[in-house]
């Protein structure tokens, strides 16, 4: 099975497009969550995604913009962007959003390869956050290694964080935190991650709409677990016209301007 992997899409159509254009072909789709908030597109992505369908995981601004979890951890301009998300959103959008399940999710169907003719197959996980709280953020080794120690869970997808890369721990190698390296910073760009069957992972498929890794480009990515390899991807996409969108939505600026800079 081939998984299209879409996270933090957070409302921005252009982005979601450019990577719905050139995705390799796909058997289903997995969706991290967070797919509205801080873009001005939520019932354009929010469609989209409904139409996409495979599994969903809520993200906590999916949570924020559909009356779930207050807004008091919310940065100001986070709470603005959700306040007016909340206002726009279709009445079908927003039960939709609300009634998202919470990760970790398993994937149907698909198991990592057993490490040892011994050892049974390992679930393969979905969550927003960590798989211990749904809200909690995975960026350092530290925090992956909280994970990963205490899981038997071989492989799983979080998001979150807009930081495309993974986290690993293996008897011999110890811990490995890896972001993809990509040789342009405007092109269209894959990098394939062979996954060892004998070790734990942790993988972000990074932001389509929002990215935080100093890469402007949309960020996804597949595993297919036949071949038990992830495919990141980075492709530019119409950034002045989610920009504009923005703009003429009387969100703060701050949510334009970051989209240019990656961050
Ligand atoms: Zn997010």
């Amino acid at each position: 099975m081939r998984i299209l992997l879409l996270s933090d899409i957070h409302a921005n159509l252009e982005a979601l497009d450019a990577c719905l254009a050139v995705a390799p072909s796909h058997d289903a789709i997995a969706n991290l969550g967070d797919i509205v908030g801080y873009g001005a597109s939520p019932n354009e992505v929010t469609d989209r995604s409904r139409a996409l369908g495979g599994p969903l995981v809520r993200g906590n601004h999916d949570k924020a913009c559909s009356g779930v979890s207050s807004l008091e951890f919310f940065n100001p301009i986070a709470g603005l962007a959700a306040l007016w998300t909340q206002e726009n959103l279709t009445p079908e959008n927003y039960t939709f959003l609300r009634d998202l399940p919470a990760g970790p999710l398993p994937l149907e169907g698909i198991a990592s390869p057993p490490a040892t003719e011994a050892e049974p197959p390992s679930p393969v996980y979905l969550v927003h956050g960590s798989p211990v709280d749904e809200d909690e953020y995975i960026i350092t080794i530290r925090d992956a290694l909280d994970v990963l120690m205490r899981s038997s869970v071989r492989l799983t997808f979080f998001g979150h964080t807009h930081l495309q890369g993974w986290f690993g721990l293996d008897s011999e190698n110890g811990a490995l935190a890896m972001r993809p390296q990509y040789e342009t910073r405007d092109q269209f760009e894959t990098l394939d991650l062979e996954l060892e069957r004998d070790s734990k992972y942790l993988v972000n498929p990074g932001s389509i709409g929002q990215p935080r890794d100093a890469d402007w480009r949309a960020a996804f990515a597949l595993f297919d677990s036949e071949r038990y390899v992830v495919t990141f991807l980075r492709v530019p996409y119409d950034v002045k016209g989610a920009q504009q969108r923005i703009r003429d939505a009387g969100l703060p600026d701050r949510l334009a301007a970051r989209l240019a800079e990656g961050r």
